[in-house]
């Protein structure tokens, strides 16, 4: 059974209220999940969709899907969207664990984090110094987790909300999850009301920036699951609406990321804009040729596909997660001429991605099928890519998206 999900669009912006909302990107029948494993094939192209329609609020810069239904969601313990499998990644989030507990002092402090995945990061805070850490995320999987941490962390399996409230910690920390949360301005106020009278509470947050995607049309970064794109200045505009001051923001991990700190304070808060935050020009700019770039790129990959295909070669994508079933969902019927997915998450291998039904394989398969082309779903990962397809042998043409 196909589900497609109908319901009323929303139609103010959910960060600023506003209802000056300007269209920029739309795509239908795309699937509601992106990492959801799926056993077999049949169910895995039978997964439940929703379409796109982001939009760009005049007022305050938030970008989202107008069509996002939340009952479509369901994170679960077969939700895999770790991506600590990389070397790269995983020294990134050690680095900003270490960078996080010096700078605000947080050695023996307590730690909350919200949408902890698999709660890597939770340890990684604690092996850096934190005292103890509770971790929220339906999807948590705490068996992943060394036992000799075991009586520091408590794990939660469960959405974050108000009945949570109660859980106070030194430090809030929520990496890549507010761009899967619609109601962005409940869901902080959420925060802040939880956080109450205590000034001293460092509110740490990461989470991808829409500057990047737009500027380099990064429609692979543009998903159902994300309801939510923030830049620099609209995340900011939030967290001060919502009762919190700005101490610093960050980009991160070749500027894919944004990382915001902040303290609660009393509404409004004070602070002047940073200069980071000065972005809504190029916001701006880079909406209308969006949609075109959009296509132009997904032409020129759908033909290097069919030449490869025509002359009897295989062609791979690397990386099953999100970006991967969005851009098979983007070259339609041109997907079907790609072999499969390589993924290095071992708990992927032998499943089916949701909405194109590709299977997921280790990289040990590109070295007994030897693709001529390789898609690598992001840049940033081609050195790691290359440095492990060298060790197996495997020559092929590897290019990012
Ligand atoms: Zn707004």
């Amino acid at each position: 059974m196909t589900q497609h999900a109908v319901t009323r669009p929303i139609d103010q912006c959910p960060a600023c209220g506003d209802s000056n909302l300007t269209p920029f990107y739309a795509k239908d029948g795309v699937a509601s999940h992106s990492c959801l494993l799926m056993d077999d094939e049949a169910e895995a192209l039978t997964f439940p969709k929703g379409d796109l329609r982001i939009v760009f609020c005049q007022n305050c810069a938030f970008v989202f899907n107008t069509h996002y239904n939340g009952s479509l969601a369901a994170y679960s313990a077969r939700y895999e969207e770790t991506q600590a499998f990389s070397p790269l990644f995983r020294d990134f989030a050690r680095d900003l664990a270490k960078r996080w507990v010096e700078k605000y002092n947080l050695h023996d402090s307590s730690v909350l984090e919200l949408g902890c995945g698999k709660g890597e990061f939770l340890v990684n805070m604690i092996e850096e110094g934190a005292g103890s850490g509770i971790g929220i995320d339906p999807g948590v999987h705490p068996e992943r987790i060394d036992p000799a941490l075991e009586s520091r962390i408590t794990w939660i399996a469960d959405y974050y909300g108000p009945k949570y409230s109660h859980l106070k910690a030194d430090a809030v920390v929520c990496r890549h999850t507010m761009e899967h949360i619609s109601p962005v301005g409940d869901w902080m106020r959420d925060i802040r009301a939880a956080i109450g009278d205590q000034p001293d509470t460092v509110v740490l947050f990461e989470l991808p920036d829409v500057l990047r995607i737009l500027e380099e049309a990064a429609y692979w970064d543009v998903y159902y699951e994300h309801c939510s794109y923030f830049s620099a200045g609209s995340l900011a505009r939030l967290f001060r609406a919502t009762g919190f001051e700005v101490l610093e923001i960050t980009r991160e991990y070749d500027d894919q990321y944004l990382v915001i700190e902040a303290r609660p304070t009393a509404t409004p808060a004070p602070g002047e804009p940073l200069a980071i935050e000065d972005d809504l020009d190029r916001l701006r700019a880079s909406l209308e040729p969006f949609e075109q770039s959009v296509a132009a790129s997904l032409a020129t990959w759908a033909d290097e596909i069919r030449t490869v295909r025509a002359r009897g070669g295989r062609v791979a994508i690397w990386g099953s997660g999100s970006k991967g079933v969005s851009f098979f969902a983007g070259l339609g019927e041109t997907a079907r001429s790609v072999d499969y997915a390589v993924d290095i998450n071992p708990y992927k291998h032998g499943k089916f991605m949701a909405g194109s039904g590709h299977r997921i394989v280790a990289p040990e398969q590109l070295a007994a099928d030897r693709p001529e082309l390789v898609i690598v779903m992001n840049p940033i990962y081609l050195t790691e890519i290359g440095e492990l397809l060298q060790s197996l042998g495997v020559r092929t043409d590897l290019r990012a998206v």
